[in-house]
């Protein structure tokens, strides 16, 4: 080991391939890695699963002294501390949760841990400052450091004593790490961290693994069981009430057969516990959950993040379909809406207040420009977040299959006369009768058959009365009453003068009970691969890890395709450092050569 200063000797991507196994750096972290090397302080925005955890890692493993690590959450640094140990790095966490203090410290004053963790009450503390005096610091890394910031959206007044500590340290770089930083907050940070502006490391918010679709919701049960069909492996399902969570989780698991838990905040907490306990060491469960799951869990094979019902802004979107993929393995984000999310969404307005209205009404009509597009989701995504992307990714529902926009001002006028004619109080499937002119008791009795806009609309123009009620309401021209029937808004009154023209994305025909089970990426069924996860199962079980852990599903498939026959060709696999190596190199060697 060296000091900063002696970089020269030192060779980031052979200890990238000796201590992680990975061939190469991926997108920015060579960078990030570099400065730190160079004792330069840095702050990483990078999408999850970009691999932010290695960029801190890698320097502990290589530098003199310890790497300092400051993470808000005891779950998230216990994962941490697993996958570190896993690979050979000598970690420790210093908690209210863990026993083994006087170890910890101890190993902290030999020079004998490569990374500390520790979360930010306890950092914040004077004794820890002359604790941490004792031995020779790294660096010093800051995780999910939008914290810091009173504009990122979790403040920890806490995160404000980490400057002071590490002052007190000068010289020591300092990481700070974040996925999720607007403009404003990343300024806050750079500032509050003492970190200089030229060591902004901006990484792109793509996500090019995860397939974005979204979808009308017909039927969610159906359409969440195919989602499951299409996609075996394990799955977030998130839904907005307790009750939805709890009736989903329970149709989910008679449709498929397949293992499926709630988890809510109603739920005690040891089953919460335990329902996500089990989920993080699943290879095939799906867990439905209000969005108060997901926050600290680190999972890197979940294979689908579907929403039943609009999430609450395109960043929590964002956010929650991040958690799918983290692998780089192919995964989906499927948002199933219905006209009502948005319906409700915008008849709550009326009692935000004024201040905060127009940027929550902007809030929903950008989650509204994202389910109705018929160009790429990703695009809008991207864009959303000052990003210029190429107009097509090939890898979203839209680009895969591109709707077609139909220009309905006239049928538009139509539906917003008969809102208007009958009052202003009925619901979609009423004004449909009297648009199309069906014979119905109830029309007659309120003698709508005798509107002008009665049986205005025939034949192929029907089919898209509904498609059309949907934007009209995501938009927010129509708006429901507290009857459950519809009143003009937004824009109705141009739209009925002619002033506007109105266009819709025409769904492509439904495509039911398509791909078959079986992973985008995994050979599922395959003798082989299903041996080597056989005996990935059970030494996770024996280690007391999930099995992403001991290696991830493309350290599988890579042994599948070239088939090593000694200890060397198999340490040349990726994801298999000197320390996997030696622990599992000949257990998966032999299962391989029996195949
Ligand atoms: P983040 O903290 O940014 O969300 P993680 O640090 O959890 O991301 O990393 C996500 C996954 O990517 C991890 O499973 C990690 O092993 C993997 N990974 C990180 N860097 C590389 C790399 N250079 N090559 C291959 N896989 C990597
Ligand atoms: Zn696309």
């Amino acid at each position: 080991m060296v000091a900063a200063s002696d970089i020269a000797e030192l060779d980031p991507r052979a200890a990238l391939r000796s201590t992680f196994g990975f061939e190469d750096f991926r997108g920015r972290q060579a960078e990030v890695v570099e400065r730190t090397l160079a004792g330069q302080s840095s702050l990483a925005v990078m999408p999850t699963g970009a691999g932010k955890s290695l960029t801190y890692q890698l320097p502990a493993v290589m530098l003199e002294g310890t790497c300092v690590v400051i993470s808000p959450l005891i779950a998230l640094m216990h994962d941490q501390l697993r996958s570190a140990r896993a690979n050979g790095i000598r970690a420790a966490t210093l908690t209210s949760a863990d026993s083994d203090w006087r170890e910890t410290q101890d190993a902290y004053r030999a020079g004998e841990l490569d990374l500390l963790y520790v979360a930010p009450e306890r950092a914040s503390q004077p004794q820890f400052r002359d604790f941490l005096a004792s031995a020779r610091i790294a660096l010093f890394a800051v995780d999910e450091a939008h914290c810091v910031s009173e504009w990122g959206h979790d403040f920890r007044p806490d995160y404000r004593m980490l400057r002071p500590l590490m002052d007190a340290f000068p010289g020591v770089p300092r990481l700070a790490l974040t996925a999720t930083a607007d403009r404003q907050t990343r300024e806050d940070v750079l500032a509050q961290l003492g970190i200089p502006d030229d060591g902004l490391i901006l990484a792109g918010f793509d996500r090019p693994n995860i397939r974005y679709a979204i979808r009308h919701r017909d039927n969610p049960v159906r359409q969440l069981a195919d989602l499951m069909i299409e996609r075996p492996g394990p799955g977030i399902v998130y839904a907005q009430t307790r009750r939805k969570v709890e009736d989903l989780a329970q149709k989910l698991a008679a449709a498929t057969g397949r293992q499926v838990l709630p988890y809510h905040a109603g739920l005690d907490a040891d089953t919460r516990a335990a329902n996500q306990a089990t989920f993080v060491a699943s290879e095939d469960m799906v867990i439905v959950a209000t969005v108060a799951f997901g926050m600290g869990i680190d999972k890197p094979d979940v294979r689908f993040v579907a929403h039943v019902g609009v999430p609450k802004s395109i960043e929590a979107y964002y956010q929650e379909t991040g958690r799918a993929g983290r692998d780089g393995d192919p995964s989906a984000a499927t948002l199933f809406w219905g006209a009502g999310d948005f319906a409700t969404a915008r008849a709550r307005l009326a009692e935000v207040d004024e201040d905060r209205r127009n940027a929550e009404r902007a809030r929903l009509d950008a989650l509204a420009g994202l389910v109705e597009t018929a160009g790429c989701r990703r695009a809008v995504l991207l864009r959303h977040f000052g990003e210029d992307p190429p107009a097509q990714c090939g890898n979203c529902d839209n680009c895969l299959d591109t709707p077609g926009v139909t220009d309905v001002t006239e049928l538009a006028r139509k539906l917003l006369s008969a809102v208007y004619r009958t009052g202003q109080s009925f619901g979609m499937g009423h004004l449909q009768k009297v648009l199309i002119g069906a014979e119905d008791d109830r029309v007659r009795q309120k003698g709508h058959d005798r509107l002008s806009v009665y049986g205005i609309v025939e034949g192929e123009e029907a089919r898209l009365l509904q498609p059309l009620g949907r934007a009209l309401q995501a938009r927010g021209d129509l708006l429901p009453t507290e009857h459950g029937g519809l009143a003009l808004g937004g824009s109705a009154r141009e739209i009925l003068k002619g002033e506007r023209e109105v266009e819709i994305v025409v769904p492509p025909k439904r495509q039911r009970g398509r791909k078959r089970g079986g992973d985008e990426a995994n050979p599922v069924g395959d003798p082989l691969f299903e041996a080597l996860r056989e005996l990935r199962r059970e030494l996770a079980a024996e280690a007391q890890v999930p099995p992403y852990v001991i290696f991830h599903d493309s350290t599988l498939r890579e042994m599948i395709s070239t088939r090593p026959t000694t200890m060397a060709e198999m340490g040349r696999i990726g994801g298999i450092g000197g320390k996997k190596l030696e622990a599992y190199g000949e257990r998966f060697l032999s299962e391989i050569a029996r195949h």
